[in-house]
């Protein structure tokens, strides 16, 4: 475990999972998860998309506990996957909504290809089961396969499911559209809200993020680095903080709760106080943090 806050300070964890993308929880599950579990001020940051929010602040509100709304867009980088967070854009902002929703509608066709792959050797499966496990007007992914072949009983963790099917070096999967990296920060920008890397150094079929990237995306309007994160190692954690300093960005902390579908626990990982403040003092303001 890695925490910025060291003891005293508020638990603050800034990168969550619904089951309006791929968490197990519903928003108001996890915002409940939330307030048992200590976290002081949770950002709800489902994949491409806002569905989870008016939810979410509701419940934060009833149990007390201040919400950053937030959501993951997938970006596509040389064969894999880039996650951005952006957090409190505005929902209404067009251009941004309008990506989301084109990522969306990517991802559900997506699935259904690699489940017809699947099927074809032999898996059993059937694009029907998978879409069971996807909650209505959710955000489709590849757990939710994992889900599929969970109900009918053939593997017991989603784990599993990834290590023989599910990777992205796996003869099974398929990309989906996705926005370029530095658009991706131009987008939150321009809606107003405040673009940090997710678990930036996560070992892809890319190698990681590469620091030239960084540069543009920081160059478009790139606010931080979640360097704290379950994915990275002591390594991976001074790179980011390396990378951080010289080009002046924050540095946060999360744990990327998924509910039941990952091991990751709230709260195992933080962002400092000051750190969600310069967050908090780069967005716009059309989108507040809910505080009780
Ligand atoms: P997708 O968005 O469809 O590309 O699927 C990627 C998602 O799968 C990530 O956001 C993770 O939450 C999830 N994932 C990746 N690896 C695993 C794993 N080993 N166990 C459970 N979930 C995973
Ligand atoms: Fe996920
Ligand atoms: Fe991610
Ligand atoms: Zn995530």
């Amino acid at each position: 475990m890695t925490s910025t806050g060291a003891g005293a300070g508020p638990v603050i964890d800034l990168h969550t999972h619904s089951s309006v993308s791929d968490g197990t929880e519903t928003p108001r599950e996890l915002v409940a998860a939330a307030a048992a579990a200590g976290v002081d001020v949770l950002a709800i940051t489902d994949h491409d998309t806002v569905a989870g929010w008016d939810d979410a602040a509701d419940a934060a509100r009833r149990h007390g506990v201040s919400l950053v709304r937030g959501i993951e867009i997938s970006c596509a980088w040389r064969y894999s996957s880039i996650h951005l967070l952006g957090y409190l854009t505005d929902p209404d902002d067009l251009p941004l909504a309008h990506e989301l929703a084109r990522a969306r509608d990517s991802r559900s066709t997506r699935l259904q290809r690699m489940v017809e792959l699947m099927a074809a050797d032999g898996i059993p499966l059937t694009y029907a089961e998978v879409e069971t496990q996807v909650a209505p007007g959710a955000t489709a992914g590849r757990p939710h396969i994992a889900d599929a072949l969970i109900a009918n009983g053939t593997i017991r963790h989603r784990d599993e499911a990834f290590r023989q099917w599910l990777g992205d070096d796996s003869p099974y999967y398929v990309g989906h559209y996705a926005p370029d990296p530095v658009r991706a920060v131009e987008l939150v920008r321009a809606a107003g809200g405040v673009p940090v890397v997710a678990h930036p150094f996560t070992r892809t079929r890319s190698g990681g993020l590469d620091e030239a990237l960084v540069e543009r995306m920081y160059a478009a309007g790139l606010v931080g680095l979640e360097a704290y994160h379950r994915d990275h190692g002591r390594a991976e954690v001074e790179r980011a903080t390396a990378l951080a300093d010289r080009l002046g960005l924050v540095l946060t902390g999360s744990s990327d709760y998924h509910g039941e579908g990952k091991r990751n626990r709230l709260g195992e990982n933080t962002t400092a106080p000051e750190v969600l403040d310069a967050i908090e003092a780069a967005s716009s303001g059309v989108t507040e943090v809910v505080r009780p």
